[in-house]
């Protein structure tokens, strides 16, 4: 029979008991016991001997609608009301004490609700004994005369047996006996249990068949009491004295080597009779009973297990004593279950609702329900699922009956009365459903190698010992010789002649007593060598039987091993092949999860490196952003710086026009004015002061004059930058031109200003010097021209290249506006003075607005003893004859660059301050790291992976040019300030 893998228990080597493939069904017996009155309702109809009928109560019927069913049960065997004791026990238990005398075990049970009839059925009562006390009697009966004596079986605590030398047994007999003053002898059972006396009449024993003769026994047995899944030993050795009473301690269940399961530590007790052993019994009885009352326990909720345990062992050669050989000894075990009540609550409380409820189960019995449900399922179908044996102690003491081999009995009790109705439906499927398990009939066990007879020989020789001895009266003589020994000596040479004739003779009697001691001698010569070559031979044969006996054990063990090898082989192939497909498989899942890996690696790679670029890209760019914000707010800030003063110089201009018109339109009155009064009073004009406006013909001469020898400076010559004019004391001249506009004069000069580009290019060393239209050539600052106004001329058409190369910034503004107020208005101007311009002495104004930012150049204007403002004023400029103006603007290619415009202060005729500007120094930083343009897209691949740095300044340029080249094309309007900004060499 196959085992299902074990839960917790390791492996072990299976047991060695030879295989079997032959089963036969559990056999359930079903009795139904009589009514207790006889007026109760029935519902149970017995049918045939195999066969009963139920019937659903009438109360039952009208409640369901009639829904119950009159359903059949069959059985192996069912036993009506009036069965005897004695029947059931040759039906039912009678096979399995054969068994059990045959090495067999057994397991028998009764099964049932409380008052069913199991305790009758298992115990019995007097005078109707029951399945145990006859099994019992019947063991006794059939073993009594082949029983070893006390101690020579003794158990090990591992549920093996061992056996003890004759010497061993009689030491631990003496030793008990002297422990146990009165010994428990079944001569005093009468007097301590009365109720067993006369459990069975003589006439019922029975007797096995087929005892071995040649072995010899002994019975042991053992009490235990499963209650609320422990299991307490019925027949544990208690203190008398009721103040040292513990409480019972639970045993625990352990599997033997054999697997086989066993109460650890349980007590053993080996009984020479049926009366003793049924004094155990009633002792371990009397024990649950007692409990039961003490811990106020309801016997029906519990199972009790009487174990009978056989040990057998062959006789030796001689039939004398057991064989001590330990493999020889051969223990089958009978156990015999009065199991709980089945119902389904307990019967003494709720006794109304109790078919409701449900939970109140004996889970022992639940879990041998389910343990036969799932063995029945694994044996019909094939499967191999895990028996819940465990989950019970029942289960698990029962397992190695249902898993192992052996018979396997129950005997279902029922009481007919309608009140056990449903319960006992349940009883009737759950014994319908134990039929169908099987389990694996145990083999016979192979009979030991020694001739057979051996006890009855050795009684023979015994028994004619002792006659022998009775009837001479004392030992025999070891010189009697058997009938072949006489034979022999028949045949030897026969005697001389022992006839006297002579009394003289003399020869022959000793030739008679010669011969006669001859044949003596020889006589024993031959007993020697037979007696020694009956020894020889008969240890040889002993030799030879036990090597027979030890080989035959030593194939079928090994066949068994063998097949069991084999099956395992089977399995771990079968066990291969599936660990191969599944290996195979894992591989292949592993190969493709490692591709799938390698791919989002690569992906990853990838996206990592899009990543670094579109990150450096974003920087870049960001930084770019950055710096063209900065270019932007400063562009912004000069447009609007720009714009504003724009708009303040053309209302200005309009305001200077509008009173310039204003001062004509005065002046030709006053002239009016003068001519009225000169026709009255002529007065000479020339005596007027030359500045006061209140003389118009002295004006008008000196404008004349002006005319005569200088052209009109609008429209010959652009109008002159220099004079710078503040705060002038002498307020405005009238101007010298007369009918010259000064908004057309402004306008003009700003037509010019944006076209007059100039490449000043990035020379930080000096100033360029301006392209001279005149002569070509450099005016150097000291040159004094001809005359005043010619040189104001050359200068103003030098200026005209050098100076408005971009549009006026916010200085530059303030200087244009006081030259054109100054010029178009024609303001008197003094001639030039020139202060000394003796090495060293020169005063610089050093004007430096305050929007300017601080780039960190290296080279500074030396500027000595300079005045520093940040708005130039009247007082600074006439204390100095140097003005130069720190003036910051950003250049084509992005830089800022600074240009330095100076200038000479003069000092205007009306008292004020004029500058004229001179020349421009034009201070420039680049990035040397940043190639120009040109080299940069001329450069490029050769080297550009060479230098990370390199590259990357290179690409950031390339990118600039790029943008550039976009806001060329317009678009975009945040790059349009480079197109602005371009601008070229005429
Ligand atoms: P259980 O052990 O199932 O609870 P018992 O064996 O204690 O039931 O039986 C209850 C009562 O019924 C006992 O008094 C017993 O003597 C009686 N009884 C049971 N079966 C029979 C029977 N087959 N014949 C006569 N009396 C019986
Ligand atoms: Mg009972």
């Amino acid at each position: 029979m196959q085992r299902p893998m074990k839960g917790k228990t390791p492996r072990r080597p299976a047991p060695k008991r030879p295989y079997n493939n032959q089963k036969d069904p559990v056999g359930v017996y079903c009795r139904v016991r009589p009514l207790s009155c006889d007026d109760e309702e029935c519902c149970i109809e017995v049918i045939s001997n195999t066969t009963i009928q139920l019937h659903a109560p009438d109360g039952l019927k009208a409640n369901r609608n009639g829904e119950y069913k009159e359903t059949q049960y069959s059985f192996k065997r069912v036993f009506g009301i009036k069965t005897t004791q004695i029947e059931l026990f040759e039906d039912v238990a009678k096979p399995l004490v054969d068994d059990l005398i045959h090495g067999k075990n057994g397991l028998l049970f009764t099964y049932g609700v409380t008052g069913s009839g199991k305790t009758y059925t298992m115990t019995g009562s007097a005078g109707q004994g029951g399945l145990l006390p006859r099994s019992l009697d019947m063991i006794f009966n059939s073993i009594f005369p082949y029983q070893a004596k006390r101690f020579v079986f003794k158990p090990d605590d591992k549920n093996g047996m061992e056996v003890q030398n004759q010497v061993d047994a009689l030491l631990e007999r003496q030793k008990r006996d002297s422990q146990q003053a009165p010994p428990k002898t079944p001569i005093t059972r009468q007097r301590l249990d009365p109720e067993f006396a006369d459990m069975i009449r003589p006439d019922e024993a029975c007797k096995a068949d087929g005892v071995d003769e040649d072995s010899s026994y002994s019975v042991f047995v053992s009490y235990i009491e499963i209650y609320n899944n422990y299991i307490y030993d019925l027949l544990e050795d208690t203190p008398t004295d009721p103040l040292k009473a513990k409480p019972p301690q639970s045993k625990i269940l352990r599997e033997d080597q054999n697997h086989n399961m066993y109460v650890a530590g349980c007590t053993e007790v080996e009984v020479k009779s049926t009366d003793e052993a049924f004094d155990v019994f009633w002792r371990g009885q009397k024990k649950r009973r007692i409990a039961n009352t003490q811990l106020n326990r309801e016997s029906s909720r519990s199972h009790s297990v009487f174990v009978v345990k056989l040990a057998q062992a062959p006789l030796d050669a001689d039939g004398d004593n057991v064989l001590q050989d330990k493999a020889q000894v051969a223990v089958s075990q009978l156990c015999l279950v009065d199991l709980a009540g089945s119902e389904r609550t307990s019967r003494t409380r709720a006794e109304g609702n109790r078919l409701r409820e449900a939970g109140n189960i004996n889970q022992s019995l639940m879990t041998l329900r389910t343990c036969i449900e799932v063995l029945r399922e694994n044996q019909m179908c094939g499967t191999n699922k895990m028996v819940p044996y465990r989950d019970s102690k029942v289960t698990h003491f029962f397992k190695n009956y249902f898993d192992g081999e052996g018979k396997v009995r129950m005997v279902v009790c029922v009481n007919p009365k309608a009140d056990d109705y449903e319960e006992t439906l349940l009883v009737m499927r759950f014994a319908e459903m134990t039929q169908e398990v099987e389990v694996a009939r145990p083999v016979d066990r192979p009979i030991c190698g020694f001739t057979p007879g051996r006890r009855q020989r050795n009684q023979a020789f015994k028994d004619e010992l002792s006659r022998r001895l009775e009837e001479r009266g004392g030992p025999v003589d070891t010189g009697e010789l058997p009938a072949v020994l006489n034979q022999l000596l028949q045949s030897l040479p026969p005697l001389p002649p022992a006839e006297i004739k002579d009394p003289s003779d003399d020869q022959t009697l000793p030739r008679l007593i010669e011969a006669l001691e001859r044949r003596q001698k020889l006589k024993q010569n031959i007993m020697e060598e037979y007696n020694k070559t009956a020894n020889l031979l008969k240890m040889r044969l002993q030799d030879m039987d036990g090597n027979i006996v030890n080989k035959e054990n030593y194939i079928h063990e090994q066949r068994g091993k063998l097949s069991e090898k084999d099956k395992l082989i089977q399995d771990q192939k079968v066990e291969i092949e599936r660990l191969e497909k599944n290996s195979k498989m894992l591989e292949y899942k592993i190969d493709i999860l490692q591709k799938t890996t390698n791919i989002y690696e690569e992906d990853k790679r990838t996206l990592q490196h899009e990543l670094e670029s579109r990150e450096h890209r974003l920087h870049r760019e960001m930084s770019d952003k950055k710096r063209m914000e900065a270019r932007m707010q400063g562009m912004v800030q000069d447009a609007k710086h720009q714009w504003e003063k724009e708009c303040e110089r053309r209302v200005n201009a309009k305001q200077l026009e509008m009173q310039n018109k204003l001062w004509v339109k005065d002046e030709k009155l006053k002239q009016l004015k003068a001519i009225v009064t000169e026709c009255k009073t002529p007065e000479p004009l020339s005596l007027r002061p030359p500045d006061k406006p209140q003389r118009p013909s002295r004006e008008k001469d000196r404008v004349a004059a002006k005319r005569s020898h200088s052209p009109s400076p609008v429209p010959q010559c652009p109008p002159q930058p220099a004079p710078f004019k503040r705060g002038g004391s002498g307020g405005l001249s009238p101007a010298a031109s007369g009918g010259v506009s000064v908004a057309s004069c402004i306008s003009e000069w700003e037509q010019r200003v944006p076209q007059g580009a100039s490449g000043s290019g990035s020379n930080r060393q000096g100033s360029q010097s301006p392209p001279c239209s005149s002569g070509g050539a450099h005016a150097p600052r000291g040159a004094v021209p001809g005359s005043l106004d010619r040189r104001r001329g050359r200068q103003w058409q030098q200026r005209e290249w050098e100076v408005p190369q971009q549009p006026p910034t916010a200085d530059q503004e303030l200087y244009l506006e006081e030259a054109a107020a100054g010029f178009r208005t024609g303001a008197p101007v003094r001639p030039h003075h020139r202060r000394s311009h003796s090495a060293g002495n020169e005063r610089w104004v050093d004007h430096k607005p305050v929007t300017n930012v601080d780039l960190d150049t290296v080279l500074q204007p030396n500027l000595p003893n300079a005045i520093k403002v940040s708005t130039p004023s009247e007082k600074a400029l006439s204390k100095c004859d140097k003005y130069v103006l720190t003036h910051q603007e950003v250049a084509s290619d992005g830089e800022i660059q600074t240009k330095l415009i100076k200038g000479e202060v003069f000092k205007t005729r009306g008292g004020g301050q004029a500058v004229q500007f001179t020349d421009i120094e034009t201070l420039k930083q680049e990035n040397p790291t940043a190639p120009s343009r040109k080299r940069r897209s001329s450069e490029g691949h050769g080297q550009g992976d060479e230098n990370a740095e390199g590259g990357w300044t290179d690409v950031e340029n390339r990118c600039s040019v790029a943008v550039e080249m976009r806001a060329g094309s317009n678009l975009g309007p945040g790059y349009q300030h480079h197109g602005f900004q371009k601008r070229r060499k005429p």
